[in-house]
């Protein structure tokens, strides 16, 4: 497998697979760049090889074909105050525009093609429009992590055309090797943070979390169904009940492995879902009628940040309580100083998965952890245990 780190660009046009979804407003101002400031070591790694670099995206979800809302165009002014210099632009990502502008790209220049999305192919992971794609560049490089558990032409069917020089971006690379940290080489103990709204969504994840950590601290809404299960009373607190049975398998199953599962011992219950409704704190098995579990408890966040500072891997996903809500985000917020605490201790913790990235940033203590995934659904399926096709059509 290539390196991009030791791989020399000089006199090569390197097509790259960068997440430039970014958010814009109804004038087409960019409200956040994290993502396009993410792929630029990447970028910069090529110019100064003595590279071109031609860069291409999707932009939200058009429908049927070009839309003005989603065109890559209006990311070309920002990207050159970013890079300090020109950027180009094809109006297609395919066909004469795209091959004309890349043929014209000088060593040293940037070149951002129209957004793939405009054509369905690169959804359906159409080969004779990946190859479309390949005929611009001499070398492919993959640094979206956030499509890379889509098989679409752009992530995944491209890297067919460039057998020996296909690679991951810095951006991409680092993503694996911080999962795969967790995944496959953690340092002991290893506990995972669980939580976020419902059970479903995240039994896949917990299923096969079980063969790997140490400990599983549950929160969130989630949690109410396990109590559910094991016979308490929750009140009007979210519950599955269709997934009662898969939580009292899941408690067996870490049984049987010797994984800690901790559950919320103590709850913060309201009595409606928002801001201002009244708040008690009650035994999590014991809510009372028309009340509603929506944060953990303080013996719980005592319990959690114990375990959290006694682990050396800490993976978390999903918020303690609706954080979003300042009555409700107290959980959340512990959590979350408990594992910056272990990560000042020398813990590798990674955080990912929508809902935990955004409660980090909100506490702003996203330079206080080891390492803050932009994967969401990605991620996701990487830690459920499959394997990701844009991963695998690099590695092979
Ligand atoms: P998820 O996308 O599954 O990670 O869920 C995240 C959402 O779960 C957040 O918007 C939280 O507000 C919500 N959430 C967390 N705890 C609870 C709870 N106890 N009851 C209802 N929603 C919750």
């Amino acid at each position: 497998m290539k390196n991009l780190q030791t791989y020399s660009f000089k006199g090569k046009k390197a097509l790259v697979r960068v997440d430039f979804n970014v958010p814009l407003d109804s004038d087409y101002n960019i409200t956040d760049d994290t993502r396009i400031r993410a792929a630029l070591p990447t970028i910069n790694k090529i110019l100064s090889d003595g590279g071109a670099v031609i860069l291409m995206s999707h932009l939200g979800r058009p429908k049927d074909g070009p839309e003005e809302k989603f065109s890559l165009k209006h990311l070309v002014n920002h990207l050159s105050e970013l890079l300090e210099m020109p950027v180009a632009f094809a109006s297609n990502c395919v066909g004469e525009p795209a091959e004309q502008a890349a043929s014209t790209l000088q060593m040293g220049g940037v070149l951002l093609l129209e957004n793939l999305r405009f054509h369905k192919e690169e959804e359906a992971g159409d080969k004779a429009f990946a190859g479309e794609l390949a005929k611009l560049g001499d070398v492919y490089v993959n640094d979206a992590f956030g499509t890379a558990h889509r098989a679409h032409a752009s992530t995944t069917i491209v890297a067919e055309f460039f057998p020996n020089d296909k690679m991951f971006g810095l951006l991409l690379a680092g993503e694996i090797e911080s999962v795969d940290k967790v995944m496959t080489s953690a340092e002991r103990p290893l506990t995972a943070i669980m939580g976020g709204a419902k059970v479903s969504s995240k039994i896949s994840i917990i299923t096969n979390l079980l063969d790997k950590v140490d400990h599983i601290i549950i929160g969130g809404g989630m949690s109410y169904t396990f109590a559910k299960a094991q016979g308490g009373s929750v009140g009007s607190s979210l519950v599955e009940d269709d997934y009662l049975d898969t939580a009292n398998r899941i408690l067996e199953e870490a049984k049987e492995k010797g994984v800690q599962i901790h559950l919320p011992e103590d709850t913060v219950a309201g009595d409606a879902f928002n801001d201002d409704a009244n708040k008690q704190t009650c035994d999590t098995m014991q809510i009372p009628d028309g009340w509603m579990g929506l944060d953990i408890g303080p013996k719980t966040e005592a319990a959690y940040a114990d375990v959290i500072r006694s682990s050396k891997t800490i993976l978390w996903n999903g918020p303690m309580g609706v954080f979003e809500m300042e009555s409700f985000q107290h959980g959340t917020q512990s959590v979350a100083l408990s594992i910056a605490g272990a990560t000042k201790n020398g813990a590798f913790s990674l955080i990912g998965g929508g809902d935990s990235v955004a409660a980090i940033n909100k506490f702003q203590l996203d330079d206080r952890v080891s390492y803050v995934s932009t994967g969401g659904g990605a991620l996701l399926e990487y830690m459920e245990g499959k394997e990701l096709p844009g991963i695998k059509a690099i590695r092979g």
